[in-house]
């Protein structure tokens, strides 16, 4: 694997030139009247360049936003692959009254704090059917640890898998024809993330960052069915989520058929669980 940093930081004429001596591409864009610009490039690490660049990095306030780059033997090689959507189809649509938080989950158990302790009650409601172009699956902003299937995907791969599936509803509350919800309702445990932590002082919980840098953790234990969530909780500030995973087999019958829409991301080996946590 491989690491991609796109940093963006105010912009400095001498770190723009060293950056053109190292043929890195620089985006530079102005800010309003008077507020100079900012400039923005991409750095693979490792590299010259992010060895070059890491240096002079230290000196400057930058933001860097890190992923990761799956080689494809990485891939192929995972027991158990994330699911990150690559399209979000818009927000989840409120209901003519209320949050659409509450329309959709039961929240009484949620902590305001971190966002921990709900689960769904209510189908989701989006803008309309969706423009599904070439793709066949998506994610919505802000609910990142669902997924929305065509219907025919659905019955094609899904299903046969044994899943089921949810109604989706239009913003005034009628089901939609064309995408449906996967029902993900198996949960796993997994090993300890990678990735920061912090424990929520209202409730206990304890919540990860997203993995950037390296797998999401392994599974723990053998599930049952070909598509999971995990137990263990990631986000930030009052965003929380519990990501899917999906079984090797599924995975691969999902990129054979170059399905567009969600990116598959290997996960850490899942280990069988200790005999003294096992219930
Ligand atoms: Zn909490």
């Amino acid at each position: 694997m491989r690491f991609k940093h796109h940093i963006s930081m105010r912009f400095d004429a001498s770190m723009r030139d060293a950056l053109a001596a190292l043929d890195v591409d620089v985006v530079v864009a102005p800010l309003p009247p008077g507020g100079g610009a900012i400039m923005a490039f991409d750095v693979i690490e490792p590299s010259n360049e992010w060895r070059a660049v890491r240096r002079s990095l230290e000196h400057v306030d930058h933001l860097d936003m890190l992923s990761t780059m799956f080689e494809p033997e990485e891939i192929e090689g995972a027991e158990w692959l994330v699911l990150h959507g690559d399209w979000h189809n818009g927000y989840p649509v409120e209901p003519k009254r209320g949050d659409w938080f509450d329309s959709v989950y039961d929240t009484r158990a949620r902590c305001p704090a971190c966002g921990a302790g709900w689960f769904q009650l209510a189908p989701f409601r989006i803008r309309g059917e969706p423009k599904w172009g070439r793709r066949r699956m998506f994610q919505l902003n802000w609910v990142f640890d669902e997924i929305f299937v065509e219907p025919a995907l659905w019955r094609e791969v899904f299903e046969p898998a044994g899943l089921t599936c949810r109604p989706v509803l239009s913003a005034r509350g009628v089901q939609l024809q064309n995408v449906v919800q996967l029902a993900v309702d198996e949960r796993v445990d997994t090993r300890e993330p990678s990735s920061r932590s912090e424990t929520c002082t209202d409730c206990g919980t304890i919540k990860y960052e997203p993995v950037t840098r390296g797998m999401y953790p392994g599974i723990v234990g053998v599930p049952k069915g070909p598509i999971v969530k995990t137990r263990t909780l990631f986000g930030s500030g009052a965003e929380a989520r519990n990501p899917i995973y999906v079984r090797k087999d599924l995975a691969d019958e999902l990129r054979a058929r170059r399905i567009r829409g969600a990116v598959l991301e290997p996960t850490e080996p899942p280990r069988l669980p200790a005999r003294s946590e096992r219930h």
